[in-house]
């Protein structure tokens, strides 16, 4: 099989590493984390993370691990967390045992924010959340001090702890870091550690009243677990300051924050929050559904991790947000397919064609190469050939336009891996419709060669009628019609494409018979199909992966 790894490449993060390997700075050690937060399924954009967090830690021969980010009970659920292990793995992202959840960190966590609080550098606050957010100022004005903010540490210990036992209301107090409401940087403000939440929590049920917020519990979880370097998204860029302000202000181990740019991709929305709403409101047929960017929907798809990992790797990292061409996406899984399917003969949209003066209960067959764009491969199969067949509807005009190359009446062209054949007539229906061909072949073209130099400009695809396998075709197209769903503020909704699956009755070669669910070939001249969950022996169902050439750019 040829090899699709992309060379690696280097980039901003390869950079910093490389100088933190040159001074020491972590003993030339590399330890990165894919920290989800179990609210959601991942998508696209979590493989870009997960690819490069769990590459980094393989090129360096570090160690890479999987955390649960679950301080959020109220949001969480079994079913994400199951779903996320089952994707990462997917992936082939292997944390190798090192699986851990925030909330395995609850205690100690605790414990150093009651260090904070006898350092003075945490307090427990009164104020509401609407007057937090009064005092904590604009990018252009301070912030001013809360009234509770000179409490003393043994108060501050006192309603901690009885917040903790769960004596107060949700929202009536909160440990905030004592930093600077003066900063420029609004993420030190005497930013929020702790909230009362009487919320049973996935993992640890009733025993907390209150949670961390993300950033208390994100560089410390971090630092517990001797993470080297912490790759997160642009929007956390200032965080970091506090990041760095609590690892410092606990005297506990360091690790380095890198933000990179989030991948946003045309046709797709990437929150979770919309993602959900998608799903939940039945727009699209859950979270595998194909037409979905989730892991799960493009694996029901026929996307393989290679290919995902192809696109990440060609869309590389860096500082600057952009969008990325669905395209692209498209391109990898083409190149992937490419490279690993098997060459096979279906007919989507079928028009049947009676050869003639090919004798009725005869019956043929040719021995066809099934990866003939691998030369190291020799597998093949037979394929049954007899006086009936299908061609696909628009290999066929009855008034050929200028430039048209494949049947028309009159017109020879080649049968892929058969025979010439010649159209002598066209049969319709009462309503004009064309039901079928007539036509005539030439024994002398057997395998489908010219016997004499004559030349044919049109070779087309066919399955033998009697022996065809018919199949339930899902062709799927983008899930919206716009680039940008969410173009000039509209609701991403009104932005669907009505037209994003059409099924059709395809007749398939019958050396499909034994295809199973997650199968995938090249239907030749058509594109990438895989079998689809759906699918069984007494109903064969297949879904377009990928069409063979980008047919979207043209309106399709
Ligand atoms: P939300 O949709 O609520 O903003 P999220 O996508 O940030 O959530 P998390 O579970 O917090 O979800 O993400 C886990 C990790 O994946 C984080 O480190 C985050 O930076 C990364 N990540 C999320 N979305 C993308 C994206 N589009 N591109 C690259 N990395 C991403
Ligand atoms: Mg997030």
């Amino acid at each position: 099989m040829t090899d699709l790894t992309p060379p690696t490449t280097s980039n901003f993060i390869r950079t910093i590493i490389d100088e933190d390997n040159a001074t020491g700075k972590y003993d030339g050690f590399v330890h990165t984390r894919f920290p989800p937060e179990p609210n959601g399924y991942l998508h696209i954009g979590h493989a870009k993370s997960i690819n490069l967090n769990y590459g980094l830690a393989q090129d360096y021969g570090g160690l890479f691990n999987l955390r649960f980010d679950d301080t959020n009970p109220e949001k969480e659920e079994q079913e994400y967390i199951d779903a996320i292990m089952e994707d990462v793995r997917w992936l082939g992202a292997d944390w190798d045992g090192r699986l851990y959840h925030a909330s395995d960190y609850f205690g100690q966590l605790y414990d150093w924010a009651e260090q904070l609080i006898k350092a003075g550098k945490a307090y427990v606050d009164d104020l509401s959340a609407d007057e937090i957010r009064e005092y904590r100022g604009t990018l252009t004005e301070p912030g001013k001090n809360s009234p509770y903010r000179e409490r003393t540490v043994e108060e501050n210990l006192d309603l901690f702890r009885r917040m903790r036992a769960g004596e107060f209301d949700e929202g009536s107090r909160v440990l905030r870091a004592k930093i600077d409401m003066a900063s420029p940087f609004i993420v030190l403000r005497d930013p929020v550690m702790y909230r009362i939440l009487h919320a049973e929590h996935p993992r640890t049920g009733n025993a907390w009243h209150i949670y961390p917020t993300y950033d208390w519990a994100h560089g410390q979880s971090d630092s517990i677990e001797s993470i080297t370097h912490s790759i997160c998204t642009l929007e956390f860029e200032n965080n970091r300051r506090l990041y760095d302000w609590f690892q410092e202000a606990l005297g506990i181990r360091r690790s380095q924050q890198i933000e990179f740019a989030r991948l946003n991709l045309t046709y797709t929305v990437m929150s979770k929050r919309k993602m959900i709403r998608l799903v939940k409101d039945g727009y699209v047929n859950g979270w595998d559904d194909p037409r979905f960017w989730t892991i799960r929907g493009l694996r029901r798809r026929g996307y393989t991790p290679e290919a995902i990992r192809l696109f990440t790797d060609m869309i590389g990292v860096s500082k600057a947000n952009s969008l990325v061409d669905y395209q692209m996406l498209e391109h990898a899984v083409r190149e992937d397919l490419n490279v690993r399917t098997s060459r096979v003969m279906a007919v989507l949209e079928p028009l049947k064609v009676v050869i003639e003066n090919y004798p009725k209960g005869k019956e043929d067959s040719f021995d066809v190469p099934s990866f003939p764009q691998d030369k190291s491969r020799e597998e093949s199969r037979l394929i049954p050939f007899s006086r009936e067949i299908y061609i696909e509807r628009d290999d066929f005009m009855e008034e050929p336009i200028k430039g048209y190359n494949r049947l028309a009446p009159g017109v020879e062209v080649r049968l892929m891996n058969a025979y010439f054949i010649t159209c002598t007539a066209v049969v319709k229906d009462s309503a004009g419709r064309i039901v079928e061909l007539r036509a005539t072949y030439d024994p002398a073209t057997r395998g489908g060669q010219s016997p004499d130099g004559r030349k044919v400009k049109g070779t087309i695809h066919w399955v033998s009628a009697e022996h065809a396998l018919p199949a339930e075709v899902r062709l799927y197209d983008r899930l919206f019609i716009k680039p940008n769903p969410e173009e000039g503020g509209e609701d991403f909704i009104e932005n669907l494409n009505p037209d994003s699956l059409k099924v059709v009755d395809a007749m398939l070669e019958p050396s499909l018979a034994t295809a199973v669910p997650g199968d995938k070939f090249q239907f030749m001249r058509v594109g990438y199909f895989c079998v689809d969950l759906d699918s069984t022996a007494d109903r064969l169902v297949f879904n377009r992966t990928v069409s063979l050439k980008d047919t979207w750019a043209k309106g399709k």
